[in-house]
C-alpha cells in the first residue's frame, strides 16, 4: 500500500488509497453484484496488476496568490476550489506530472496572470495534459478565460523547448462561470491539435475535447472482454453507440461485416473518421448526433443490426435509446458502463421488455477511486 502526502491536505483524488487494493476490488465486486442481482451472476472483477500511475490525462488548476503577481497551481481539494500543490501523484502518468510542472514554470516565467474566480479577472484557469502511453506523444491544452492570450508565443516556445515530447499545444477558451474545465472554442498554438496513440493494435488521433479512456492498460482488457461478449465472426452488422473517437468501432470492424457508429461530440467524430482512414478500415461509418435519436431513426427505417455496443456516459442510456434498441431487436447487445447504478436502471427497463442478461463482469479502470466499469452481454431471446 502506498502513501500519498497530499491526501492529508485534502486532495481526494484517490479516495480509497487507505484501503488495500485487494479489498477495493472485493468492495467494487460486491457493489456490482448487489446492483446486478436481479439480472445475473457476475464474473470476477478484472483488477489492475500495478494499480498506480495509470491516468493518461492530468489537470493542473491555477489561482492568483493574494497580494502578489504570482500564482498558485495544483489540484482542487475534494469538493472545493482550494488548490492542493500536488507535484507528485500516484494516479497520474509520472511524465504528465513533470510536464505540468514545467508548463506551470513556463507560465510563471512568461508572467501569465492566473484567473481569479472571485474578481472574474485574469487569464489562466487550467492546463490539461494527455499522454499517449504507447507513443509517448503529449498534448497540452491551456484553458484561458478569454480569447486574447498575450504571451502565447513565448509560452508555447518555452514549454515545447522544456518538453520536446509535447506534440501539440492548444488554447481552450472557457469564458463561462463553471466548474467544467474545458470550454467550447479552441485555437491550435503549436502542432496539429491532437496527439496519436495506439490501442488494441490500431492508431488513434485524439483531440483535446474528445473522450479517451484514462487507463490504457485496463482499456485493452475492457475492449477485449466487450469483443469476446459480442462473439463476432466476420458476418455481423454492428452498431457502436456513444462511440467517442471510434476505439470500440474500429476494433470491432476488424471482426465484423460492417460497423455504424454514433457520437454527440463533433470533435470525436472527426477523429473517428480520420482514425478509420489511418488504419485502412473501410467498413466503419460515423454519424454525429444523439444516440437515441439515431437509433430511433434506424429502427423506423427498418435497419437491422446483429450486435449493438453501447458505452454511454455516467448518466446511462436515454429511454429513447433503450426503447429503440428493443425495437431494433439486435441478436446481442454489449453494454459497457461506467456507472453500475444507471446500468441497473437501464437493465431493468430492458428486462421488462423481455431482455435477458447473459454475462456481466466488472473491470477496474479506476484503482483507488470509487468508480468501476462493468461489461454486460444482453439478448432478447434466452440462448
Ligand atoms: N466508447 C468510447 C466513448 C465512451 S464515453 C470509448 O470507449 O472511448 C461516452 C461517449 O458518449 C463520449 O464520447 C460522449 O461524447 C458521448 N455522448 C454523450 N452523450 C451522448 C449522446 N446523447 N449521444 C451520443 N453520444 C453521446
Amino acid at each position: 500500500m502506498e502513501n500519498c502526502l497530499y491526501a492529508a491536505q485534502g486532495c481526494g483524488g484517490c479516495s480509497l488509497l487507505a484501503t488495500p487494493y485487494e479489498t477495493q476490488l472485493l468492495q467494487k465486486q460486491a457493489r456490482v453484484d448487489e446492483l446486478l442481482t436481479p439480472f445475473c451472476v457476475t464474473e470476477p472483477i478484472i483488477g489492475m496488476e500495478t494499480p498506480y500511475h495509470y491516468r493518461n490525462k492530468a489537470i493542473l488548476s491555477f489561482a492568483p496568490l493574494p497580494h502578489s503577481r504570482r500564482f498558485a497551481s495544483g489540484i482542487y481539494a475534494a469538493g472545493s476550489h482550494r488548490l492542493v500543490p500536488v507535484t507528485d501523484c500516484l494516479l497520474q502518468d509520472a511524465r504528465l506530472t513533470e510536464v505540468l510542472q514545467k508548463a506551470a514554470e513556463a507560465a510563471a516565467n512568461c508572467h501569465l496572470p492566473a484567473w481569479d474566480e472571485d474578481r472574474e479577472a485574469g487569464l489562466l484557469r487550467h492546463m490539461v495534459a494527455r499522454r499517449g502511453v504507447k507513443t509517448g506523444e503529449i498534448s497540452l491544452a491551456v484553458v484561458t478565460a478569454e480569447a486574447v492570450f498575450p504571451g502565447s508565443r513565448d509560452f508555447t516556445k518555452a514549454v515545447t523547448k522544456a518538453c520536446p515530447d509535447i506534440v501539440t499545444v492548444v488554447q481552450n477558451i472557457n469564458t463561462r462561470k463553471t466548474s467544467a474545465v474545458l470550454g467550447d472554442t479552441e485555437k491550435v498554438l503549436f502542432g496539429k491539435g491532437f496527439l496519436t496513440d495506439e490501442l488494441c493494435g490500431s492508431r488513434f488521433q485524439i483531440s483535446t475535447r474528445a473522450f479517451y479512456q484514462v487507463n490504457p492498460v485496463q482499456t485493452e482488457k475492457l475492449y477485449a472482454l466487450a469483443l469476446e461478449y459480442a462473439g463476432l465472426t466476420g458476418k455481423e452488422t454492428v452498431l457502436d453507440a456513444y462511440c467517442g473517437i471510434g476505439t470500440i468501432a474500429l476494433t470491432a470492424a476488424k471482426k465484423a461485416k460492417s460497423v455504424a457508429s454514433v457520437e454527440l461530440s463533433a470533435d470525436a467524430v472527426r477523429n473517428a473518421r480520420h482514425n478509420a482512414r489511418m488504419n485502412g478500415i473501410e467498413n466503419a461509418v460515423f454519424a454525429c448526433g444523439d444516440a437515441g435519436e439515431a437509433l430511433e431513426g434506424a429502427a423506423n427505417a427498418g435497419e437491422r443490426f446483429d450486435v449493438v455496443f453501447l458505452d454511454p456516459p455516467r448518466e446511462g442510456a436515454s429511454e429513447q435509446f433503450l426503447a429503440s434498441l428493443d425495437r431494433a431487436a439486435p441478436k446481442r447487445a454489449v453494454y459497457v458502463s461506467c456507472n453500475p447504478e444507471t446500468l441497473a436502471r437501464d437493465l431493468s427497463f430492458l428486462k421488462k421488455r423481455g431482455w435477458h442478461v447473459l454475462r456481466a463482469r466488472p473491470v477496474d479502470m479506476f484503482p483507488h477511486t470509487e468508480h468501476v466499469e462493468t461489461v454486460v452481454l444482453m439478448s432478447r431471446a434466452k440462448d
